[in-house]
């Protein structure tokens, strides 16, 4: 028995490789390795497909994330409001520009940031908050929009997991000041390796993305911010842009399997996390909560179904934020999901026989 894997790469690149193999080529031949047409391009091409007037590519998710941040005038003094549910690089890249996470907790039913999670948390000092839309599925920008704008609050989102999700119709990174993407190689659009990008539709945030993710340089010999070394490199830019076109029928194909396991998971003690009114998630894992999760997961192992956890431990009972945690922060809802949250196979190659295996091994 060939077991369900929770993605499947190497079938991805089998499906599309002639196109590849031509884009990398391409890269190959030209030795443009470091900027050039494939970077513009992919930039150009990205931010239409999500909405933004620029894309500015960069080295990975967490770079853009801290470029977002930087660009947008957050820095030491400041509090930034990120979810406890998410992956660490949110809160990360807050450290590095010298500002200090503040966790919130999360939605109950959908894991995400809400406007009255983000409320609770709120201090004189917050000057930002960075909605993460977990696991492909879509923050109420409506209402986090708007307490960020009572509230002066600059909003960066981490589209990491969202690739081409919306809210009432309006892809995800078209809400806030800017918002980030990572292209590591299992999200719904993967590189070659590490690769990011930012998108804004603020033209002064994007020269400044474009300045310091490359050494501050604003001409060739001219320094005039202090900068890094941050950029996208060309073969990535060029993988990329095959991969994109791809995306939309990708993206359809994630929303069917998901379907099928919420129809067939309906009458089960296995509960999926929820989309909000409105919004159109993608689907990045399929996470469910279950009752005995070890159990759970043991049977599923014997079954030769693969599944992981995203994310077994909230950041503010991480070792690497004790700094940030503080003595009153309660967030029993992501404890709560730490505990009981596991995630399914889930891949645009991913067969019906496969999606069938994996609805047979998890009923109970
Ligand atoms: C993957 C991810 C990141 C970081 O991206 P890298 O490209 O790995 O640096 C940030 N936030 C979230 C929510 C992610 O899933």
């Amino acid at each position: 028995m060939t077991e369900v894997p929770l993605n499947d790469l190497r079938m991805q690149l089998a499906s599309i490789r002639p196109e590849i193999d031509a884009a990398v080529a391409g890269v190959v031949d030209s030795q443009q390795l470091i900027g050039g047409p494939e970077i513009s391009g992919f930039e150009s091409e990205f931010a239409t497909a999500t909405g933004s007037e620029f894309a500015i590519g960069v080295a990975n998710g967490t770079a853009a994330l801290s470029l977002a941040l930087e660009a947008a005038g957050i820095g030491s003094g400041d509090e930034v409001i990120v979810p406890s549910m998410t992956f660490a690089a949110t809160a990360e890249a807050v450290v590095h520009v010298g500002a200090e996470p503040v966790f919130a907790d999360v939605d109950r039913a959908s894991a995400l940031l809400t406007a009255d999670t983000v409320h609770a948390v709120l201090t004189d000092r917050t000057r930002a908050v960075i909605p993460v839309h977990l696991h492909g599925g879509v923050c109420d920008m409506d209402a986090i929009g708007q307490l960020a704008g009572t509230h002066g609050l600059v909003i960066v989102e981490d589209s990491a997991q969202a690739h081409l999700a919306t809210f009432e119709g309006r892809p995800v990174g078209s809400f806030g000041a800017a918002a980030t993407y990572s292209f590591y190689p299992g999200k719904n659009l993967g590189a070659f390796g590490d690769a990011g990008a930012v998108t804004t539709s603020d033209p002064g945030i994007a020269e400044q993305i474009r300045r310091l993710r490359n050494h501050g340089r604003s001409e060739k010999y001219l320094h005039t911010a202090i900068g890094y070394n941050h950029r996208m490199d060309a073969i990535q830019a060029a993988v990329l842009r095959v991969k994109l076109r791809h995306l939309p029928e990708w993206t359809t194909r994630r929303r069917s399997i998901a379907a099928r396991y919420d129809e067939a998971f309906d009458t089960t003690a296995i509960r999926p996390i929820v989309a909000l009114d409105g919004a159109e998630p993608v689907h990045y894992v399929y996470a469910v909560t279950v009752n005995d999760r070890d159990r759970f997961m043991d049977r599923m192992k014997q079954r030769g179904i693969s599944t992981a956890i995203h994310y077994p431990i909230p950041l503010h009972l991480q070792p690497a934020f004790s700094a940030f945690a503080r003595s009153d922060d309660s967030h029993p809802a992501s404890e709560e999901l730490a505990d009981s949250l596991v995630s399914l196979p889930i891949y645009p190659e991913m067969t019906d026989d496969q999606v069938t295996r994996v609805t047979e091994a998890a009923a109970y």
